[in-house]
């Protein structure tokens, strides 16, 4: 009683008298058995991380944090919501990489998942095998995915399919999709995955997969966290890789770029030795240094170079492919390189080439990240915007969107990316959505912006959207993120029936992840 007494003053203390209604919300939280009190926060601290994300856009103030010690934590919580007739919402919070809001639950409880961590006790990545489905490995859902990589390759493997950031939770991409440069071949991280065990909406722990629990398991995969908390992932291994052979191309045509992106994925069997591993592509403007903070490449001798013909084109395009070897096949692979990037048709004299360690390559981004962080520069706002196009509108997607839009307001800052993939290896049956044709291409506008103007990035992500909708160009978000229930059915289009009906199924009560702002 003293406890309650005592947890419920703090409480109050910290989120202040404002909210009459808060005894009404807590106590049945805290009448949980399964719930240590002191598991479920409210102090400034927590509170404050659990209201902001990397977006630095959006804030909403939750009433409490959860940092569970077990699964039973969380099943507890969402059980206890469910008692009430007007339950309070739950958001699980993974690294908080959204950008607008979906890992927040205004006056509700977030979910620190990263607590579980601490718990886990070195049980959150175990890598097995068996004769099946070969190696895999049982990843908890708060992990983060950089350090998937480094337990996993303590065994010799890793797994295929990555973002290119990865200091991401497994919870998180897997709630979106997970893409990078190596989904035209293996498709999203959705694609590579086993089995879950998911806590669904009224609090049941599930165990899922394609032959077990199926509708749950396709429900969680790019379900934006409508359905249930991921608490563990079963993701698909292949051995490690050493080094890799890093290509960069420039292109001042963008039809013979994109012709050249769509050529190089056509060869993308999963066992096809002659496929690349990795084929992205981004743009470069007048932004000064061709290197930004997703990937430091041109070397600096050639800067002046690289810039020179960006003047004179104002856009110029960059091919990026890769090819993973060990020490044994790096003939072979040069030889492979060579096969595939003959004949392709970007500007002479500019191909750049590195070869680098396989962990460096995958953890790219890291190192662009701390150089912004040590100049404050990495925790400002991200007014990011993130699509799909399909392949037949990417020149018009081009001509309206990059040639006018974009070169015109010239407010541009932050990597631009533009690359290809393939329909068919992605899961119609998940969650996730996609255009609907064979070939389509993700953009991604990766802003960074200064606290008092980023609202003007974000009314050109409006005007780009607009723009779509007006000439017919049938993109749709990726990392969506809209304000009406009437978006949201537009975004899943024939997928909405199935969605919601799953809503139903696995969080009647509407309970879960309340800032992707689909049900409530
Ligand atoms: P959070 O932001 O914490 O949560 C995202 C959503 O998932 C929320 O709705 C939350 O409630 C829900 N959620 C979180 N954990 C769980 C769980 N365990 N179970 C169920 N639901 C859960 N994405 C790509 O695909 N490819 C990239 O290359 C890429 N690069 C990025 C680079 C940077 C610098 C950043 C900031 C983001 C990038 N993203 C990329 C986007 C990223 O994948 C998503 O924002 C992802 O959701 C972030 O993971 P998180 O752990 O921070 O999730």
């Amino acid at each position: 009683y003293f406890m309650i007494i005592f947890v419920i003053s703090r409480l109050l203390l910290t989120l202040g008298k404002s909210k009459p209604w808060i005894s009404s919300v807590i106590p049945p939280i805290l009448s949980t058995k399964d719930i240590g009190l002191h598991k479920l926060r409210g102090d400034p601290e927590a509170i404050k991380l659990a209201s902001t994300d990397f977006g630095h856009i959006v804030r909403e103030i939750p009433l409490a944090v959860l940092d569970p010690s077990s699964t039973n934590d969380i099943v507890g919580l969402i059980k206890s919501a469910n008692d009430l007739s007007v339950p309070f919402k739950i958001a699980a919070r993974g690294h908080g990489h959204s950008v607008h809001g979906q890992a927040m639950a205004q006056n509700g409880v977030v979910v620190n998942m990263a607590a579980l961590k601490t718990y886990r006790s070195g049980t959150g990545i175990v890598v097995s095998g068996d004769p099946s489905l070969g190696y895999y490995a049982d990843v908890g859902g708060e992990q983060l995915w950089i350090d998937v990589l480094h337990a996993t390759l303590e065994h010799g493997f890793a797994p295929v399919s990555w973002t290119d950031y990865l200091y991401l939770t497994v919870g998180g991409t897997l709630s979106n999709a997970g893409i990078s440069g190596q989904t035209f071949r293996y498709g999203p991280q959705i694609s590579n995955v086993y089995e879950l065990d998911v806590i669904t909406g009224k609090g049941e722990f599930v165990t899922c997969s394609v032959h077990k629990n199926s509708e749950l398991f396709y429900a969680a995969l790019g379900g934006l966290g409508q359905f249930g908390i991921i608490v563990r992932a079963r993701i698909a291994l292949e051995p490690a890789p050493k080094r890799v052979k890093w290509v960069r191309m420039l292109y001042s045509d963008f039809s013979a770029f994109s012709r050249d992106q769509e050529r190089l994925i056509k060869i993308n069997g999963r066992k096809d030795k002659n496929a690349l591993d990795y084929l992205e592509g981004s743009l470069l403007m007048n932004q000064g240094s061709p290197n930004n903070w997703r990937s430091s490449f041109f070397p600096r001798s050639d800067h002046s170079r690289i810039i020179s013909k960006v003047t004179e084109h104002k856009i110029i395009y960059c091919l990026e492919v890769a090819k993973l070897y060990d020490d044994r096949s790096k003939t072979t692979v040069d030889k492979v390189l060579q096969v595939l990037l003959q004949g392709l048709s970007f500007e002479p004299g500019f191909m750049f080439e590195k070869d680098v360690a396989y962990v460096d390559f995958v953890d790219r981004v890291r190192g662009g990240e701390l150089k912004l962080q040590s100049q404050g520069l990495w925790e400002v706002p991200h007014p990011w915007l993130n699509l799909f196009i399909p392949k037949s509108r990417v020149s018009d997607f081009n001509a309206g969107v990059f040639r006018e839009i974009v070169l015109k307001r010239n407010i541009t800052t932050g990597p631009v990316l533009l690359y290809p993939m393939n329909r068919n290896k992605w899961d119609d049956r998940t969650s996730a959505v996609i255009p609907d044709e064979d070939v389509f291409y993700t953009v991604g506008f990766l802003h960074s912006s200064g606290f008092d103007d980023w609202e003007s990035f974000d009314q050109q992500n409006k005007d780009i959207l607009q723009f779509c909708e007006d000439v017919g160009i049938e993109v749709k978000q990726y990392l969506p993120h809209y304000k009406t229930q009437e978006d949201w059915m537009k975004h899943f289009g024939s997928k909405w029936r199935t969605f919601n009906e799953r809503k139903s199924m696995f969080d009647p009560k509407k309970i879960l992840s309340p800032g992707q702002r689909i049900f409530n």
